[in-house]
């Protein structure tokens, strides 16, 4: 088999996913972004009932600028909500917000999988600042040796994926149920949560599925 058609096979079909990912991710946010909780309570306020319910303390809630720039920072202890989730009551900012806050908690509780994935950021960034010689170097001007690099450039990168997996849905899955647990949405109102988390954590499938394809094709060219 030639390298086009294991391209054609292993990564065309990967981008097609992660496209597709990326744009149900957006239609389902804007979706649920525009149906109000009943309770009426901000994401920031839902964050910050989660996490103290969960006796989580010292996580500071802050307001970043950005589309879906939501996310925990594990090193500075801080829970960072894009405004339209801060500020906003929809399901999908709950959902988002809820989903940030279970992130928190994670740590609090020192949930094996998180660890892991923050052992392994260090070696992650080189491996990504390395990807685009393995790339350019590589394929652009075929230096065998950046191929064989890029084997392991990929599995760094397909194992933090890997971990990342159970990272996301743990945080979903305690977002969903201490929404619910604390009363700050009632059950019917839990399908734009689910479809807007379900939805996020189809982007990190993709993510993990496109690294590994990545992967076996590297390795498959190595092998030839
Ligand atoms: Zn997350």
């Amino acid at each position: 088999m030639d390298g086009m058609t294991l391209f054609l096979i292993l990564i065309v079909p990967t981008i097609i996913l992660g496209i597709y990912a990326q744009h149900k991710v957006g239609s389902t946010y804007n979706k649920w972004a525009r149906v109000a909780s009943r309770g009426r309570i901000t994401g920031r306020e839902a964050a910050d009932a989660v996490m103290r319910k969960a006796g989580v303390t010292g996580v500071s809630i802050v307001e970043t600028r950005g589309h879906l720039t939501d996310h925990y920072d594990p090193i500075n202890k801080r829970l960072v909500l894009s405004s339209e989730n801060y500020r906003g009551s929809s399901l999908a900012a709950l959902g988002v917000a809820a989903h940030e806050a279970g992130h928190a908690i994670q740590h609090k509780v020192g949930y094996h999988a998180l660890k892991f994935r923050m052992a392994l950021v260090p070696v992650t960034n080189i491996a990504s600042q390395l990807l685009p010689f393995v790339l350019i170097g590589g394929f652009l001007f075929q230096i065998f040796g950046l191929i064989k690099l890029g084997v392991l450039v990929y599995l760094v990168l397909t194992i933090f994926q890997l971990v990342t997996l159970p990272v996301e849905f743990d945080a979903s899955r305690r977002a969903k149920q201490e929404l619910v647990a604390i009363g700050i949405l009632e059950r019917d109102e839990m399908t734009g949560v689910n479809q807007t988390l379900n939805a996020a954590a189809l982007t990190y499938v993709a993510a993990f599925v496109s690294s590994l394809a990545h992967l076996i094709y590297l390795f498959l060219l190595t092998r030839r």
